[in-house]
Formats: structure tokens, sequence, C-alpha cells
């Protein structure tokens, strides 16, 4: 599910029922963190089986919109995260959620806790109340606040910056992915006997290459997807294939894309799956 192992641990504890109240996060990617913090959230509430693109359901929608009032995210006001930001926590905290699971605060930059912010915090991090979960987000675990850090079980979540890294291809050999998914999802869209064999297997008979190009492919739609529903998304991502299409026709697709993804795990013939594919993705429009 997430690209860092440690939120799938996460998940796993939260279905062992051994979550700890709170964590310390060193995260070179806020924003990320963040997102990957509200899809960990969004994992244990959703009333679905959940998907990264849920709509079904309530709390996801409210998440997404970052309208749920059981999260509270707390951003430093100027220099620091003032006293009267934790205390209004703590108010807005006071009574268990009615629709969530938890009761949850994020604190980004939470080196900028002053001692007594820290302090009015110290209730939550002493006499854990059952239904609150807290997540403390900073770059560099080692300027937090003793009274904090000593209580929180610790983390780390680097993300890798470029698609390169992440994927750990050359620049070169993204251009070759990008060029060939813009070919085969035009193909996809406008000619009726895609033949795969000539149009990716003979450029591309690697299953490692195959995968790659699957992988950016379901970015491509996710980020259409974050775009639609208002969130950052990455242009450069877009620009492979440009689309105009509705969010239920992205979502859809997603769903195709990933559980080809999942199928080229097993080991089966990769021409069937990819027939397979063409054949999901055609289907979409014909109803
Ligand atoms: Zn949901």
């Amino acid at each position: 599910m997430f690209t860092n192992t440690y939120l799938d641990e996460l998940v796993q504890k939260y279905r062992e029922n051994r979550l700890a109240h709170a964590y310390l996060i060193e995260t070179n990617n806020l924003e990320k963190a963040n997102q990957d913090i509200l899809t960990l959230i969004k994992i244990i509430n959703c009333e679905e089986e959940y998907q990264p693109t849920c709509q079904k359901c309530n709390l996801c929608n409210l998440i997404n919109l970052a309208n749920l009032p059981s999260i509270k995210v707390i951003n430093p006001d100027g220099i620091s995260i003032k006293k009267n930001q934790i205390e209004e926590l703590k108010q807005d905290f006071n009574t268990m959620p009615i629709y969530s699971k938890y009761n949850v605060y994020i604190i980004n930059n939470a080196e900028k806790l002053n001692p007594s912010s820290a302090n009015a915090l110290l209730k939550f991090l002493e006499e854990p109340t059952p239904g609150i979960l807290g997540f403390f987000l900073t770059p560099n675990k080692d300027i937090i606040i003793d009274t904090i850090k000593s209580r929180c079980q610790i983390l780390t979540l680097n993300y890798s910056t470029t698609l390169e890294e992440e994927l750990n291809i050359t620049t070169d050999q993204k251009e070759a992915y990008y060029q060939k998914i813009n070919e085969f999802l035009k193909a996809i869209a406008t000619n009726q006997n895609i033949n795969i064999k000539t149009l990716i297997l003979n450029d591309f008979p690697e299953r490692l290459d195959i995968l790659n190009i699957f992988q950016i492919i379901l970015k491509l739609y996710y980020n259409y997807y974050l775009k639609l529903t208002n969130q950052i998304y990455d242009e450069s991502l877009l620009n492979i294939y440009p689309l105009n299409e509705n969010l239920a026709l992205i979502n859809q697709k997603m769903q195709i894309t990933t559980k080809i993804l999942t199928n080229m795990s097993y080991n089966v013939n990769i021409e069937l799956i990819l027939d397979k594919y063409v054949l999901e993705m055609r289907g979409i429009y014909e109803h």
C-alpha cells in the first residue's frame, strides 16, 4: 500500500491493537508524510474495503476535504507552536470521536513546540486517553524538546525525491517509458486491434520494465485523481498523457491498473495480462 513499509507496519499494529498513542516521525517531506498519515487514518476508518480512491464512504470523503472533526492538524503559528493552539486541541478532543475510531492530531514542525506548549501537551502523553492518536512531525528529531521525545515512539519516514530514485532508473529510461506509455494509452483509446507484442514487448521484453511502466501509469492516474480532488499533484506526470476525464473514469482506471500490478507479482503470462488490461480499459467506455 505505502511506499514506506513503516506505514504498513502501523496498519498491522492497528489490526493487532498495538498502536502507540503517539509517534514522533522524522521525515524529509512533511507534505508526503501528512498525506500518508491521512491515508493511514482512512485505512483504519474506511467503511468500505479501503482503496486509495475510496469515494464511497463518508469518512474518506470528509478526510479528503479536511473536514473530519476528529482530525486536527496543527502548524506553527509564526515561529512557534503556541500554548493556546494546544489548549484548543485539548478542548476539541475532550470527548470521544463520534464517527471515527480515533481523535487524531498531527503536529507539523514539532521542533517548534516551545516549553509551555509542550507542557500543555503532557497530559495527552502521560495519561494517554484511549482513542487519541498523535503524530509529531519534524525534519530533525534531535531538536525536539525532550519531554515530548521521551514519550513518543520514534519513526523515520524518508521519501525519494524523484521518480528516477524511486524506481531506480536513469533519466533516459524514464523518458523511454514516458514515450511508450503515451503510445500505449493512445492506442488503447483509438486502435481497435492493438498488438501488445509489437507495441510494448518488442521494446520492453523484461518484466521489470513492464512493472515500471505500469507503476508510472498508476501514478499518472493517481495524479489526475489528486488534481480532480483539489489536492497537490505533479504536473510533469500529467504531461505524459493529457486526459480530460471525470473522477469516476479515473477511479476505474486506477483500479484496473492496481489489479494488473497485483497480477504481475504472480507469475502469470505477461502477454495475457496485458491483453486483459487493454480489454478492461476499453470496456470502461462501452457501458
Ligand atoms: Zn472509505
